[in-house]
């Protein structure tokens, strides 16, 4: 299919491109890269410098792409910094984010794919937590997130724009060529192996009096290569609909940093500092909708492969992107 990508310079963007390139597609990547980096747009992609408030320029990037699908990964993506400056998400997520679905439909887009997040649902009354549980979400980045889905559906019905809509829990580790790279970076596991790289003096560790069985909150987290491999599987015409991506296993912020001592074969110093706002104690998926209805199978469920994969980057692009490569 001929592919329109927003985002495709971010990390979650650039390996679904690397990916859809491979099985065939067709992708036109359009970036501002404010948070995204030219080099990590694959070779084999068109790149379109430009940025979704621009409709005129959006408008023409879709005509030429001659997009048939949008895979929208463009946004602003930090809890912490929606709390300081909710403005700016909604803004970009909510208010660029229209502009995209009428430009869409106005190219004849027939099919989006949006990335979400599990930060839609806040405080999960249940774990593991399923598509059908109540989305009450604890800060403007879920919040923009959700007007974002429920806009979809109001596309959807009006429009017949099909939608997939992906929850995502937490995307790690690497492909052979692409990695995670943030200017600013608030993420564990690549601010874990930053201390493994001599790039940080230390791991912080953000509470230590949650109510889980080591105190430090628990996470999913899911290989970049799988959730982008997700992404794939929605473009299937008749695919449609809100699905959440984790591998259904939680790990502590402790467990994740003995996996990337065991990793990286480093002891690294560790400290204790006070919860970080609006995180809540334990996020683990239940991904059977994805299995059971796009056909979708993690190639790499195991902590240790995706710390693995992420390591080999970080040592092989220490600067990340930062030197051009
Ligand atoms: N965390 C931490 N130290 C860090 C970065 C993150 O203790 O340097 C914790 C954070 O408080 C959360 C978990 O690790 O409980 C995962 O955080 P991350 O930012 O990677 O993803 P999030 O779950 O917020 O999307």
């Amino acid at each position: 299919m001929k592919l329109f990508v927003t985002g495709g310079a971010g990390y979650i963007g650039s390996i679904f491109v690397e990916q859809a390139l491979n099985t065939g597609h067709q992708v036109t990547v359009f970036d501002n890269l404010t948070e995204g980096h030219r080099a990590a747009v694959d070779a084999r992609a068109a790149f379109v410098p430009g940025c979704l408030s621009d409709e005129a320029a959006l408008a023409q990037a879709l005509r030429t792409a001659q997009a048939e699908a949008v895979v929208h990964f463009a946004a602003s993506a930090l809890v912490g910094e929606s709390m300081t400056n909710p403005g700016k998400y909604f803004q970009n997520n909510v208010g660029n984010g229209a502009k995209l679905l009428s430009a869409s439909v106005a190219a004849g887009v027939r099919k989006f794919v949006f990335s979400s997040t599990c930060a839609t649902y806040g405080f999960p009354d249940r774990i593991p937590m399923t598509e059908d549980l109540p989305q009450r979400p604890i800060n403007p980045y879920g919040e923009s997130k959700l007007m974002f889905e429920k806009m979809l559906l109001w596309f959807e019905q009006l429009h017949r724009l099909e939608f997939v809509a992906f929850r995502y829990f937490n995307a790690a580790g690497a492909s052979g060529k692409f990695g995670e790279h943030h200017r600013v970076e608030t993420h564990l596991i690549p601010n874990v192996l930053k201390v493994a790289l001599g790039q940080k003096p230390q791991v912080e560790v953000f509470g230590t009096d949650y109510p889980t069985p080591d105190g430090t909150c628990i996470r999913d987290y899911i290989h970049i290569v799988d959730l982008a491999q997700a992404h794939l599987l929605a473009l299937q015409p008749g695919k449609r609909g809100f699905f959440n991506l984790g591998n259904g296993d939680g790990y502590s912020v402790r467990e994740v940093i003995q996996m990337c001592e065991r990793v990286s074969g480093q002891k690294l110093k560790v400290v204790e500092s006070p919860r970080r706002p609006g995180d809540p104690p334990r996020l683990v998926a239940g991904a059977d909708k994805a299995k059971d209805e796009l056909g979708w199978k993690p190639q790499f469920p195991k902590l240790e492969d995706i710390v693995s994969t992420a390591w080999t980057w970080h040592r092989q692009h220490p600067n990340g992107y930062a030197d051009g490569a």
